[in-house]
């Protein structure tokens, strides 16, 4: 007998029909005499919508009202699921973060867990009653509810099974695993059946959604068994082949680029005329940290006349906020600021780089050839990143995912 918590995604619960087909899902774990605890996501689209209203209220809305407004699509999975579970014969219950609960710092919008109470939780498992517990949602110290940020169910999940000490938390999506590239844009993309930790954390946090970074963060710290699957496919649980995220030691074929990552929620922002002298980047960036504004690119051209451009990219969702604090807040003076929203991050990640030379050269030689220019370039151990304008998104993608031989040579499913 295992403790399972399984995570749902939004496009596994999107409707009654997905909700009762997820509720057979797990049935069947339970029936096999696991102890079960399921994660669920707002119905897809749900969570959009009630961001949607937030932002056409007010743009630069107070965040912990924003997460007071969007964890409630998860509210209504968990209550859905749990009635859908009751009607097959399974002791099932609804666990809201508060009641937990799941208490996180106070960086509303993007809150970190910083413990969960699972006294109760473990005394209701052991009862042989399923947790059904509302992803993305926790309660600050003041009491108030807060939200992990996009894709948070995916952490909820992970941290839950790393409290409880789970055996495996399976996270169901819409795609049978985690591919070299995301297979709805490059069909040739190959599914990956281990990937270390680090790789992952890269590949999330450069844009493959598959999952939110936080959960790989605290799978790696915790040593949680982290297994991708379908929910649209039959099998259930350990018979089904998804992707197995792992420590480095547990893989077997090293290869030089495992994956190529992409976002397209950046948002480029140039300062011009920046004054040039020392500790500029702090008054300018210093701000910008101080009102939770992520900033993740950066590039200094060559001053003239004392005066340099500074360029930066940032999320899109944190662009306003972003304006505001240039207008009011930085510590420098500067010409004028040129924002641009179509833009895409395009990166190549793989731990076999370290020790391979030509992998950038490869990147920058593909996308001369097809003509696709570069705005800015960074670069870590295991990754090359690219800002390129998002037009050209798809073809950058299958390019390089040809010139860096991932290409599937059987037809994908999805
Ligand atoms: P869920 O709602 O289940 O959390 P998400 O939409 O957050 O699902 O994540 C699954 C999606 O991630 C897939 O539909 C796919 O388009 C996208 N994705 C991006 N990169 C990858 C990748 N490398 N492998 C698999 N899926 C990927
Ligand atoms: N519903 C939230 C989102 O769409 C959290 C999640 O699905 O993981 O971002
Ligand atoms: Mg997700």
């Amino acid at each position: 007998m295992a403790l399972l918590v399984l995570k749902f995604g939004g496009t596994s619960v999107s409707d009654i029909e997905r909700i009762e087909c997820v509720a057979d899902k797990i049935v069947r774990e339970t029936h096999a005499g696991h102890k079960v605890v399921v994660v669920v996501s707002a119905m897809s689209g749900i969570t959009d919508r009630l961001v949607g209203y937030c932002l056409e209220i007010n743009e630069l809305h107070d965040v912990s009202e924003y997460d007071t407004v969007v964890s409630a699509g998860e509210q209504i999975t968990s209550g859905l699921m749990a009635i859908a579970l009751q009607k097959r014969g399974v002791k099932a219950r609804s666990w809201l973060g508060w009641q937990i609960p799941i208490k996180t710092n106070n960086v509303y919008g993007k809150a970190r867990i910083k413990s969960i109470g699972i006294e109760e939780l473990h005394k209701h498992l052991d009862d042989g009653e399923v947790a059904v517990v509302p992803g993305f949602q926790g309660i600050t110290e003041e009491s108030r509810i807060s939200t992990l940020g996009r894709g948070g169910s995916d952490t909820s999940a992970v941290a839950l099974a790393a409290a409880l000490g789970a055996d495996r938390c399976d996270i169901y999506t819409d795609v049978n695993g985690v591919y070299t590239a995301d297979p709805r844009i490059v069909p040739e993309a190959s599914k990956i059946s281990r990937i270390s930790y680090e790789e992952m954390l890269e590949l999330a946090s450069l844009g493959s959604k598959v999952l939110q970074t936080r959960s790989v963060e605290m799978g790696a710290k915790s040593g949680v068994a982290i297994q991708v699957l379908s929910s649209f496919d039959d099998e259930v649980g350990s018979a089904l082949k998804g992707t197995l995220v792992v420590t480095e030691e547990e893989i077997v074929e090293q290869v030089i680029v495992t994956g190529i990552a992409h976002r397209q929620d950046e948002a480029k922002v140039t300062v011009i005329g920046v004054e040039d002298r020392p500790s500029v980047a702090a008054g300018l960036f210093g701000p910008l940290a101080k009102a939770a504004v992520n900033v993740d690119m950066i590039v200094q051209n060559i001053s003239a006349d004392g005066r340099t451009d500074m360029t930066f990219t940032i999320n899109k969702t944190d662009l306003a906020r972003a304006i505001k604090v240039l207008e009011e807040d930085v510590e420098c003076s500067y010409d004028k600021v040129i924002t641009r929203e179509n833009v895409c991050k395009i990166s190549v990640v793989g731990i076999g780089m370290q020790s391979h030379a030509g992998v950038a050269n490869t990147m920058f030689n593909t996308l001369g050839e097809k003509g696709i220019n570069i705005h800015v370039i960074s670069t870590s151990e295991i990754k090359i990143s690219v800002l390129i304008d998002s037009d050209y998104t798809e073809l950058a993608l299958r390019s390089l995912h040809t010139a860096y031989g991932l290409d599937c040579q059987e037809s994908n499913p999805e």
